[in-house]
């Protein structure tokens, strides 16, 4: 834990000792991670840079998404929380935490691979917080499979169903209800530049999302509606204890960028902020990297 004010070497901000062997089943959980992740739960402080703003968070109770949803709220803004089911003791937790922030949290678990629910997401948003001013698209799915003759038609189908034709998904659904000034954020990754061999699917869908928001960037931009994404590097969240990554490379996890360390979600928390907020005005199809240091085109 760490003051996001407070200047620090970032080298040394957080841990980059080895990680232990950790193996998790389905989407796994922050309950059951080994090392615990920080999420600014402790050091985040808000100060009304999103006042009043209703926001869609996907993937909200774990990881990247975790940290969005608590800065999001302690800027001031209502958020639903979108997760699958099996992750309800993560998102608990952080409802828990919106409304600590004196914020409105909305439950909405289910797949956003599904096309029926992404869909109704919007409904939810629109129902519950009368209306929908920005939404984080956190959600992901990472597989890694070491022989593309390992990989199946319908892992590689739900990879891209939720990674990609989600967005489309939701986008779509929200445009009628999006305000000028309303902000879109996507989330890609390191991958998309540096794909990993055992990534193929995984890395193409975060390639498709930066090139996907470029695009719709360009589009509503006359609409007064932003689209920019924040494409993370390594960081420690259930992701990559789940499949993510093979378990004897968790070890060294994120000791290859030039900081050394693995980062942690509540260090991309800001971004997502400042990209939701109308400090970044004349910022969109931009890609924010949050990656360690690691070169990027
Ligand atoms: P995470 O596991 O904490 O979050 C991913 C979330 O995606 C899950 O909590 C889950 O709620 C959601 N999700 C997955 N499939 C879903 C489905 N079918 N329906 C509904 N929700 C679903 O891990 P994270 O690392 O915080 O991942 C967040 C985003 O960051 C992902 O898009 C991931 O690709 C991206 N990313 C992560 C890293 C990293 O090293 N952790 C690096 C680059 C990019
Ligand atoms: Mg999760």
């Amino acid at each position: 834990m760490t003051d996001q004010y407070l200047m620090t070497n970032p080298v040394t901000q957080y841990t980059s000792e080895d990680f232990p062997e950790q193996q998790q089943d389905g989407p796994g959980l922050d309950a059951d991670l080994a090392v615990k992740a920080d999420h600014g739960e402790k050091s985040y402080r808000g100060s009304g840079r999103l006042t009043g703003r209703r926001a869609l968070v996907t993937g909200a109770d774990s990881g990247i998404g975790r940290a969005v949803a608590i800065a999001f709220a302690r800027e001031g803004a209502d958020v639903v929380l979108s997760y699958l089911p099996e992750e309800q003791i993560d998102a608990d937790e952080v409802a828990a935490l919106v409304r600590e922030a004196g914020r409105k949290a909305v439950l909405a678990p289910g797949d956003i691979a599904d096309e029926t629910f992404a869909r109704s997401l919007i409904a939810t948003a629109v129902r519950e917080l009368g209306g929908l001013d920005l939404m984080a698209n956190v959600a992901g799915r990472q597989q890694f499979v070491e022989d593309l003759a390992d990989l199946t038609s319908e892992s590689f189908d739900k990879t891209f169903r939720t990674n990609v034709s989600a967005l489309f998904w939701v986008i779509q659904e929200a445009l009628p209800h999006l305000p000028p000034g309303a902000s879109i954020i996507n989330t890609s990754s390191i991958q998309a530049y540096s794909p990993s061999p055992i990534l193929v699917d995984y890395a193409s869908t975060k390639a498709a999302i930066n090139t996907m928001s470029k695009s719709l960037a360009q589009q509503l931009a006359p609409r007064g509606i932003r689209v920019n994404v924040v494409a993370p590097g390594p960081i420690w969240t259930p992701l990559q204890t789940a499949g993510g990554q093979p378990p004897e490379a968790l070890k060294e996890f994120g000791q290859q960028t030039p900081l050394g360390r693995a980062g942690q979600p509540a260090e991309l928390a800001s971004a997502y902020v400042y990209l939701a907020s109308q400090e970044s005005s004349y910022v969109t199809g931009e890609t924010l990297n949050v990656n360690g240091g690691m070169p990027t085109p």
